[in-house]
């Protein structure tokens, strides 16, 4: 299948493949603005428009717009983003803690973002996150909801956490057992299983919760529960 969108190597090179599936998506279910002449980019219409990328420094994000294919090019427009920021983040990396959610009983759960999220802007001005995107492709809902997903399964190995679906490994929680708060392995094993929340501007890597109430109310996280066991010399009944 030909990609929907013309993406330039210098674009790609900020971009991880999640992203990439999900501004895929974003081009076939939404309307676009050409952000040259403001003209519509309807999906399903049958050209072939742009991706370029533009750095919005205060919320630390990258913009990825489109154009028309005789308007711009796909290129890097703006990247003023901290040189900390840019230095050493791997498209798709990503932050993380292990969390006990009291529902009111007790809940593994395990929240997440990418260090540099990207987002699109639809039409009418409704921001798109791709990364969000390709999990509600594959069955994340909001979280309130948070369906039981079958053929995924988070896995231990060593000291690190491991998501994976039927079609290989999603995302890899270098150090979880480490960092798993008291009684988070107690909450997964009574209930046999980890809630996953993924997300974009939660503040995972702050510790904020105005941020991550907010990210919920303005439809910013995607979640699933996940089947999970702790590891061997983590279980209370051994
Ligand atoms: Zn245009």
């Amino acid at each position: 299948m030909t990609e929907p969108l013309e993406i330039s190597d210098e674009v790609r090179a900020y971009l991880a493949p999640k992203d990439l599936e999900g501004l895929a998506r974003a081009r076939h279910h939404t309307s676009l603005n050409c952000f040259v002449c403001e003209g519509p980019i309807r999906p399903g219409s049958s050209d072939r428009p742009t991706v370029s990328l533009f750095s919005d420094p205060i919320e630390r994000v990258l913009v990825a717009k489109v154009a028309h294919a005789d308007c711009a090019p796909s290129q890097v427009e703006v990247m003023d983003l901290p040189r900390e920021v840019i230095a050493g983040l791997a498209p798709g990396s990503i932050s993380y803690i292990p969390a006990v959610m009291h529902l009111p009983d007790p809940i593994a759960a395990i929240f997440w973002e990418q260090n540099l999220s990207v987002t699109v802007r639809g039409a009418d001005g409704t921001p798109f996150y791709p990364y969000l995107e390709h999990y509600r492709a594959l069955g994340f809902l909001r979280g309130e909801e948070a369906p039981g997903l079958a053929g995924w399964k988070f896995e231990f190995e060593g000291d690190d956490l491991l998501l994976y679906r039927e079609e290989g490994r999603m995302e890899e929680f270098n150090g979880a057992v480490e960092k798993a708060p008291a009684k988070w392995f107690d909450a997964m094993e009574r209930t046999g299983g980890c809630l996953a929340m993924v997300g974009v501007g939660l503040g995972v890597d702050r510790l904020d919760l105005g941020l991550l109430e907010r990210a919920w109310a303005e439809d910013r996280v995607a979640a699933a529960m996940i089947n999970a066991s702790p590891p061997p010399d983590h279980r209370a009944s051994t």
